[in-house]
């Protein structure tokens, strides 16, 4: 868990962050400090949101579009699971690591057909959510299939 600049424990939340008016993401994970109120972007995804908001920006300047976060990034996706599967402060870390391992796993078997069957914008797409899952475990996983 990460402490915030005051000294307290901060906690995961999952909030909207809109950009120029016009586009909105949804479910991004965010650290809040419940003691000072604080709060700042989990830095394992701070680029992605922002190349995810370049990106939609640039191809669909003149609408409101409104994004699901999770659909986007997997560690985004893990972490809404393990939030609304109701898991309390103290043992979310625990609930944490155990989903991101379920995840990888999968992944991996995903990873494994995807390889068999030469598919190779597939095969990126699984080495991408890998990544992005990755950068937030304690330890890291290396892909071992070639
Ligand atoms: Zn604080």
């Amino acid at each position: 868990m990460k402490r915030c600049r005051c000294g307290q424990d901060m906690d995961i939340t999952l909030r909207t962050i809109v950009h120029a008016r016009s586009i909105e993401v949804l479910h991004v994970p965010v650290y809040t400090c419940s003691s000072c109120g604080h709060s700042e972007l989990m830095p394992e995804i701070k680029k992605d949101v922002i190349e995810i908001m370049k990106d939609v920006y640039n191809a669909e300047a003149s609408d409101r579009t409104t994004i699901y976060f999770e659909e986007r990034h997997e560690l985004a996706s893990v972490l809404k699971e393990c939030l609304e599967s109701g898991g309390n402060d103290s043992d979310l870390v625990q609930v944490i690591e155990q989903v991101l391992n379920e995840r990888v796993n999968h992944l991996l078997d995903i990873y494994l057909l995807a390889k068999t069957c030469g598919d190779a914008a597939w095969t990126e797409d699984i080495e991408r959510r890998l990544k992005q899952i990755s950068c937030f475990r304690s330890n890291p996983f290396e892909v071992k299939i070639s």
